[in-house]
Parts: C-alpha cells; structure tokens; sequence
C-alpha cells in the first residue's frame, strides 16, 4: 500500500489537522485548494458519508446524483449568475466549444428546482426529499487550512420539496434531528445553533458547528443551553446607556479624537453618551454604488452581516437584487466619489449629500440608517462635520433629523445580556461550520416557475428547503478535535482502520505467522485491519501508528511466547495483553462499544 509519513510539520499548513493529515499520508496538496484524498483520506471520507447516507435515508430522502457542469441559462433564470459569477466570485465559469456558457456547480439550487419544475405536478408528490454525496467546486477568496476551505470539497447537499409551510417545517426538524446524529455518531463534540439566513430571510436557519479554536465561525451561546447562535444572527441585550452630563448643545473643539476612545477621554464622558456616525460603501448588482451612513451608540459595533441584510431589502429602490459588496470605504474608494474632503472622524449625522458626486455609478445621496441603540439617546455627543470639532447636548428632533430607517444592525458580543434571560450573560466559542440547514420557502420555485396543482386546483410554487453537509470538512474537523503530540486520534466510527498489527521484528518467523493469521482472522470478522510488516525498527511502527491515529494496535512482541499480545489504545495508551484466540472477539466488543457511545 501506499504509506508514506512525514518527520516535520509541513511549512504550508497553520492548523494542527491541517499538520496532521499531510504528515501522516492522508492529503496530498495539487494546488490551491485542491487535494488528494489518498487511500487513508478516502476510505475516512467514505465512512462519513456512509452515516450521512443512513441518517438521510432514515428521514425517507432518497439519494441521487446531479451534474456537476451546470448552464450558466439556470443561473440567470434564478438571478445568481452575476452575483456567483461576479459578486462573491465564487463559481468557477467556463465557455464550451459552441459558446455556451457554464458553471462549476457551487451548490444545486437551480438544477434541483429544474427537476422540480419538471416533474412535481401535484400536491399527491409531496413532501419529496433528493440529496446528493458529490464533489462541489467554489472559487473561494482564501482556500485554507486543507480540507476546511476547499475550492474543490465534498458536500453532502439536499433539497426538499412541500405543498405548506408545515410540511417543510417538519421536514427541517427531521433533518435537525439527522444532522444532530451524524455528528454524534461521528464522534464530534458539536452545538447547533441559529444562523443567518441572508437576504432570503426565509424562516430560519441553522448551523451545526464542530467547536475547536481553529473554527472560522464565532458563537455566542448561554450556559442554560437556551441560547446559541453564530455571532452574525445573534441578538443581545445592550448595557444601559450612562446619563448624559450634558444638559446644553454646544459645539466643542476636540481635537484629535478621531476615535470614540480619545473622544471620550478629552470630554470625560461614556462612549454610551456618543452617536458614532460609520461610513459605508455599497455596490449593488445593478452596477451602482452607494454610501451608507450608520448612527450607532459609541460603545457598540456594526454587524455588517446584518447590515448587509437591511441594505439588500432596499435594493428594489435602487433597481437593484442584491448587494454585491460591502465595505468600509478606504480613503482611496472615498477619492473616488467625494465632491469635496469628508471630515472624517468628525461626521454628524446630517452630513450633506452634496459631500457626493453623484453619477451615473454613483447614488448621490446617503443612505441614513439609525440603529436601536442610538435612537433612545438623550443630549448625547456627535461629530459636528467639522476636523477637530464634535457637539455635546444634541437631541434627535432638535439639532438633527432622527433617519427614516431604524434598524437592529448591533454586534452581540459576549459578555451582554441574553435577551431570553437577561440573568444570563453570552459566552464565546470558536465553531467550524460542518453543516448548514435552511428553511428556502418559493424563492427558487417562484424565480423559476417551478409550481405544483394543490387540493383545490390552484397552481402554488413549491415550497421548499436545502440541507448541506460539508463531508470532507468534518472529516477533517474530527482531527482538530483530537488529536495529541504524536499524531491523529480518531473517532472509532470514521478511522480509516479499526486495528494495525505493528509486527516488531519481521526477521522472527513466529511474529509474522501470528500476526499474518490474526490479520485474516480479524478483516473476516469485520473488523478493518492493516498489517504492518515493513522491514522497519519496532520504534518507527510505533511512531507511525501513533501519528496515523489507528485506534487499536496490536503487537506481536514478547508477549507472544505466553501465547498473548498487547493491545494498546490510541486515545488513552492504555495497554495490556490479551490471549491471541481472544483477539477478535474482543476487539469486536470494543468497537461495537465505541460506536455505539
Ligand atoms: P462558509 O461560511 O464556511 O464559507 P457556506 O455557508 O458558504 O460555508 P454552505 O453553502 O452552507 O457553506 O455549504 C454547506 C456546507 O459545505 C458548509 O456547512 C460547510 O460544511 C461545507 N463547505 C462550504 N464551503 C466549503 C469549502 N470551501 N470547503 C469545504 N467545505 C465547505
Ligand atoms: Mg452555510
């Protein structure tokens, strides 16, 4: 077999399953993002999916098999090609020999709702559950971190399809209850939680994140358990705004305070005294840009997730879907529109739009959105759009206009009151994002015309929700849960091999008799055994079973002339002899033991 492990920590890999898949011979790096999943890799990738298959098929969905070259036709029919193929870049797009365009498929929305259309007639077909195990591709800005960031992974994706509302909110109960088992019975230490469902709203989402520190995902839950959710949907309670000092409006030289901490401290006040006004920029899909004026409470932070959500429900406004990025704009961006020079750090919430060359690309006014926390103020503290100068006392109503748009866009931070108990303060952990499942409702069915004849003769689109799996980021995420200083400890139920039999001396005919026999007696009996009869020193094997993270090794050792061998396990290095004929029966007890915990 193939079976090459490295000494050294690889240099182009930062986290430690990262390390630990490439030295210990399961990943080979072929570019950025792409890997080989050599035969260790692949038989752990096939035993996730194996559960995800069960789990899924338990709920009544059915597995199939979709393409994976998409026409780019489907794309535009549901509005996404732009923002795929441009926006977020994240599809890989191609031009065939007859000029036909086409895409990579990141995800299948659109080719199952094509299906859909197709064959679903009537409400007598539903509900209808497809899912797929497949190999999905994405452009993605910063692959990383191995299989964690991808640009070519393996997604488990499914879509399911309703007559109701309810027929789709059972469904997505069932597919929390599958997803719960998944990663459970793969031995993941996980928490769900509630997520951002985006621009679609739809009526709800949740992520199912594996918690480790090297987790890209960031989430707030409550020690009762009540509570948890990605730090882009989560809401919080605000501290109580301080009383402000200030009985009068004036206007103040402040110099040098671009920034509320300097601020605060030249006017001896509490940054929940001050509205900060924050400058965005947005670009919408209809080509457009447009800057963003945020009044927030100065202790508190934009969630620019939330934001985002709040600007693309304006977009019909601007002839626009969606919002094709957002930003704060560089000074650079800022020269690119600016009639003349902002004062930056020292802008009021009435700043004039004639601070904007409007143009064809560029809106000529702001949008003003005022956040919650900012509208209750009372005689607070702002820019007075002056370098150096802010003003104290001011009142909305009195001194500036309260916008038009109040909206909720704070960042919950740990630490804040929860809002379901405030006794309960927000906690902070670190989450890899290994499964995502999403409530769509008729987007896709309406944009596409996909519809079904319901009890009464009326044509409704269909209702619908999708349910991901990234296959070969929870493979991986195992890793990063456990692990030790020499090497891989993996869970028993996605190991590649339950059992290695490391045969110290290969020169000794009686070792390799015995360990040739239990090798055949074990793969028979179920359980998924390598021999390791390489012409190495014991210390080696050793070292490599360890770094490979088989979870049972079995030495043919001195033991042997008592008619025993050790059996060692790899998570706790617990060792000890067992009568050769007993081998297989008790390993089979073990691993039915682990599997079943
Ligand atoms: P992320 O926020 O991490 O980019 P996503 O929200 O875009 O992920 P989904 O579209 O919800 O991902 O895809 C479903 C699942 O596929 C995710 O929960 C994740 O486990 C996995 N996944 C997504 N992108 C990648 C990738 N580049 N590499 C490996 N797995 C991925
Ligand atoms: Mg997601």
């Amino acid at each position: 077999m193939l079976f090459v492990t490295l000494r050294d920590d690889p240099s182009d890999a930062e986290i430690p399953s990262h390390k630990l898949l490439l030295r210990a011979g399961y990943i080979r790096r072929i570019g950025s993002g792409v890997y080989a999943y050599l035969p260790f890799m692949w038989r752990v990738l096939q035993k996730v999916s194996q559960i995800v298959r069960e789990e899924m098929n338990a709920t009544g969905a059915q597995e199939c098999l979709l393409p994976q070259l998409q026409p780019a036709e489907l794309w535009k029919e549901s509005g996404r090609w732009d923002t795929y193929t441009k926006a977020e870049g994240i599809m890989f797009s191609l031009i065939d020999r007859r000029e036909q365009q086409l895409g990579l498929g990141p995800t299948h929305e659109e080719v199952i709702t094509t299906v859909a259309r197709d064959m679903i007639r009537s409400y007598r077909q539903l509900p209808l559950h497809l899912y797929q195990i497949q190999t999905k591709f994405r452009d993605e800005i910063r692959p990383r971190f191995g299989l964690m960031r991808g640009r070519e992974f393996i997604m488990k994706d499914g879509y399911s399809f309703h007559a109701d509302e309810d027929s789709l909110k059972k469904t997505y109960q069932d597919m929390y209850q599958a997803y719960s088992n998944m990663l459970r019975r793969s031995g993941l230490a996980f928490r769900a939680v509630e997520a951002d469902s985006g621009a679609i709203g739809g009526s709800g989402s949740t992520e199912f994140m594996v918690l480790a520190d090297a987790g890209e995902d960031e989430v707030l839950y409550t020690e009762d358990g009540k509570y948890a959710a990605n730090v882009e949907k989560a809401v919080s309670l605000p501290a109580d705004a301080e009383l402000s000092s200030f009985t009068s409006y004036e206007k103040r030289e402040t110099p040098g305070t671009e920034t509320i901490e300097k601020l605060c401290q030249v006017l001896n006040c509490s940054p929940t005294q001050v509205v900060k006004n924050v400058l965005y920029q947005t670009v919408y899909d209809s080509g457009l840009t447009v800057l963003v004026l945020v009044n927030i409470r100065g202790d508190q932070e934009v969630n620019e997730v939330k934001l985002q959500n709040e600007l693309t429900k304006l977009a019909p406004q601007f002839s626009a879907k969606t919002v094709l990025s957002l930003s704060v704009p560089t000074t650079e961006a800022i020269g690119g529109w600016a009639a003349k020079s902002l004062p930056l750090g020292y802008i009021a919430p009435d700043i004039d739009d004639e601070y904007i060359a409007g143009s064809k690309d560029v809106s000529g006014k702001f949008v003003r959105l005022v956040d919650q926390t900012a509208v209750e103020l009372k005689n607070f503290v702002t820019g007075a759009n002056e370098a150096g100068f802010h003003v104290v006392g001011a009142n909305w109503g009195e001194q500036f206009k309260l916008p038009e748009i109040v909206v909720d866009i704070r960042k919950a931070r740990p630490g804040d009151h929860s809002v379901h108990d405030p006794s309960q303060t927000l906690q902070t952990a670190r989450g890899i994002e290994v499964g995502h499942i999403f409530q769509l409702g008729t987007k896709y069915s309406q944009a596409m015309g996909a519809n079904y004849t319901n009890e009464q003769g009326e044509e409704k689109p269909l209702v619908m929700g999708c349910y991901g799996v990234g296959v070969s980021r929870l493979a991986q995420s195992a890793v990063e849960q456990s692990y030790d200083k020499d090497g891989i400890i993996w869970p028993v139920a996605i190991a590649p091999y339950h059992a290695i039999i490391s045969v110290p001396n290969i020169n000794d005919g009686q070792q390799v008799e015995i360990a040739e026999k239990l090798y055949t007696e074990l793969n028979k009996a179920g359980v998924e055994t390598l021999l390791d009869d390489r012409n190495e020193r014991a210390g080696v094997k050793f070292k490599d079973a360890d770094l490979i993270g088989i979870p049972y090794r079995i030495v043919t050792g001195r033991a042997i002339a008592n008619g025993k061998v050790e059996v060692v396990k790899r998570a706790t290095r617990e060792s000890q002899e067992i009568a050769i004929e007993e081998v297989v029966s008790t390993l089979q007890q073990w691993i039915r033991a682990a599997i079943a915990g």
